[in-house]
């Protein structure tokens, strides 16, 4: 028995799925110790959208750390972190007509949703958080209430508070959009108490891919404003261009009130999120929310290093767009030439994937990708898609060789 089976706990999840042992990565592949390539349609669970050690986030890093700069710092003010926030104002903020503060909550998303969470019952004096049907938003206990997932969910062990609205497209697609939400808030009798906030996923990355509609966004918009209720988009595993533009939501053309970003953020792997708030919002008390990790110098570096070298113009959502097309007529193909066993095709940007009629056959097309040196993952309630994250700096070729293997694995499992 090797030292992970012996030593590791049995919660280890994604090595069961791909038995290798990783030791580097570059770009778009990861190789093993023995040297074999493996395509990575993962990309962190969209963690690396730039891909494994991005060159133009080494320098700067490698070049950071050598100067024995600040690594460690709470939230004393650092020159990185000047520069993060400059740059973030400068580059991201403001050419998108956004005003936010930026809180630095601790280093992971799950930290960046419960800052959220907290703040905005703390600015309303309200208790209840909306959240939707298929959520995802951490495992943190508060993050958990908000997350759909029935297996998760009962890992907190104890009761978690939960008002779950459908999703875009849950019911029969023939319903109005907000027919439910719109009645009980309107209704003194209803039992609602006024929500403080509803949390959202433009694209429901854990929870099949179901991708919301601008329109539907929209609508949700109007609604919190008509109810004053505040609107938090979780843009951590779709934001940072996994959509095509720097935040999913900019298609939409709303402004939330919170949004929480990390994942790929660092744009380097390491760990970092933030939650951002409409200045108006900012009512904490210093120190009222905080957290060792939150002054993650060497992230400000990378970060600041993907915001100057990726966002500084239009070319990486226009890219990301292109390549999002590739993928989706590549998945179509598939989809049309197994009408039986494909239920259909799911997503958006490069967050795409296909959803089988029969659920163990998306994870027998990861296993048999996998034999094929493919990394791919599943999501959904019932684990039935298949989901491609490839990184965003993945090239034409890198994606025509992924989803030729994907096509080969999916005739492999539904001959
Ligand atoms: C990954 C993820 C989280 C949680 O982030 P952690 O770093 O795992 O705590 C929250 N929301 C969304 C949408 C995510 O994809």
């Amino acid at each position: 028995m090797d030292v992970f089976e012996s030593t590791e706990s049995e919660v280890r999840s994604y090595c069961r799925g791909w038995p290798a042992t990783f030791s580097t990565a570059t770009g778009s592949h990861l190789y093993d110790e023995e040297g074999q390539p493996y395509l990575d349609f993962f990309a962190g669970a969209g963690t690396l959208n730039y891909g494994h050690n991005n060159p133009h986030l080494k320098e700067d890093l490698l070049q950071y750390l050598s100067g024995d700069n600040i690594i460690h710092s709470l939230d004393m003010y650092t020159v990185a972190k000047r520069e993060f926030l400059e740059t973030f104002r400068d580059v991201i903020l403001k050419p998108r007509g956004l005003d936010y503060r930026v809180q630095f909550p601790g280093p992971g998303g799950a930290n960046a949703v419960e800052a959220a969470l907290k703040l905005a019952r703390k600015y309303t004096g309200r208790n209840t958080i909306v959240s939707f049907t298929n959520a995802f938003h951490g495992m943190s206990l508060g993050a958990l209430a908000v997350t759909g997932n029935s297996m998760k969910r009962k890992s907190a062990g104890i009761p978690l508070q939960t008002l779950v609205m459908p999703f875009d497209n849950y019911l029969d697609g023939q319903t109005p959009d907000f027919l439910l939400f719109e009645r009980l808030l309107a209704d003194n009798g209803s039992g609602l108490d006024t929500p403080a906030a509803v949390i959202v996923e433009t694209v429901q990355g854990e929870g099949g891919l179901n991708a919301a509609s601008p329109e539907w966004l929209r609508g949700l918009a109007e609604l919190c404003k008509q109810h004053e209720i505040l609107l938090i988009v979780d843009d951590i595993q779709m934001g940072c261009g996994r959509t095509g533009p720097f935040f999913s939501f900019e298609q939409a053309g709303i402004k939330p009130d919170i949004v929480c970003l990390s994942k790929s953020l660092s744009g380097y792997g390491l760990p970092f999120a933030v939650t951002l708030l409409k200045p108006e919002l900012d009512v904490w008390e210093p120190g009222e929310h905080n957290g060792t990790f939150r002054g993650p110098n060497p992230a400000f570096v990378t970060a600041t290093a993907a915001m100057k070298h990726f966002w500084a113009d239009e070319g990486m959502e226009k890219e990301t767009i292109a390549k999002s097309e590739q993928v989706q007529e590549a998945l179509d193909r598939v989809a049309a030439a197994h009408p039986e066993g494909v239920s259909g095709t799911k997503g958006r940007g490069l967050a795409q994937g296909i959803a089988f009629t029969e659920p163990a056959h998306a994870s027998a097309v990861c296993a048999a990708a996998f034999e094929r040196n493919l990394l791919l993952e599943t999501s959904g309630p019932e684990s039935e898609v298949v989901k491609l994250l490839p990184p965003l700096t993945a090239t034409p070729d890198e994606l025509a060789e992924g989803l030729d293997i994907i096509a080969d694995s999916v005739k492999a499992v539904l001959v």
